[in-house]
């Protein structure tokens, strides 16, 4: 299976011009990279620049609305709906997102109707859990648990597979390198990920689900996080505005 590399731009570059030069310094690599899907989330604003068609690369955003309304029928001033993304040429969008959460008071009701939205329009979604902080009862576990059982509660089986689960520990986002979480404890995250996942996904798909990492990827942890955590792709904040640190990660997960 190809690994997934997505790249948040979250509110950044502030001009079309820093993007579209981002862009292009990610694409020129990207191009020649085949056992990598390689995502690139800019802020809605950029998505319509991008022109993606036939290309190795392709176009995400990071967050879309819980109503696809009929024609002429958007009462919902400020949002964008999953068919206009399609229609743009978006295949993947990232729903539930920790800055989300935090700065817009996103639910895991409001989260599971974008993800409903999300995958009846025939995009693929990145499904952000991760818990603020780790306690040493245990509880951060059941909060995990609760984002994904509430996120995707009744979500057709036939949808499952155009989903992917990005695991953003909320405390190692926008760190250096060396504070992300540890190769070792993104394992056993991933395995709980899929024990929570398998009564309400099936085995089969739970099985091939892809679970990615977020929170701090960089160069000099990717090859771990690959291996050791064995994560099939990573969610990049920070580093996916520097095209050579991004491209290198694209690198690395096209060899591991
Ligand atoms: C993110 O916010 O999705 C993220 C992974 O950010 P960073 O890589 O900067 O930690």
């Amino acid at each position: 299976m190809k690994k997934l590399v997505v790249a948040n731009w979250k509110m950044n570059p502030q001009t079309i011009e820093e993007a579209n030069n981002i862009f292009s310094g990610i694409k020129r690599t990207a191009q020649k990279i085949t056992g990598v899907e390689t995502v690139i989330c800019p802020p809605f604003l950029y998505i319509s620049a991008f022109k993606l068609k036939d290309s190795l690369v392709k176009l995400g955003a990071q967050d879309a609305f819980w109503v696809n309304p009929l024609a002429g029928k958007g009462p919902y001033t400020g949002e964008i709906s999953p068919d206009m993304l399609k229609m743009a040429g978006v295949k993947y969008v990232i729903i539930g997102h920790s800055e989300r959460r935090e700065n817009f008071g996103e639910t895991n009701e409001m989260v599971n109707k974008k993800v409903k939205a999300a995958l009846e329009s025939g995009l693929k979604v990145i499904l952000c859990v991760g818990e603020k902080e780790r306690d040493h009862e245990h509880a951060y576990l059941r909060f995990i648990k609760t984002e994904l059982e509430e996120g995707l509660r009744g979500i057709k089986k036939t949808n499952f597979k155009n989903l992917v689960i990005a695991y953003e520990p909320i405390w190692a986002i926008g760190k250096k390198g060396a504070e992300a979480d540890s190769p070792e404890s993104v394992l056993q995250m991933s395995i709980y990920i899929r024990r929570v996942l398998q009564p309400i996904v099936g085995k089969e798909l739970t099985h091939d689900l892809p679970i990615i990492y977020g929170g701090s990827a960089e160069p000099v942890n990717a090859e771990a996080f690959l291996k050791e955590g064995k994560v099939q792709g990573f969610l990049v904040g920070h580093a996916s505005l520097k095209p050579e640190q991004f491209n290198e990660i694209l690198k690395i997960a096209n060899e591991s």
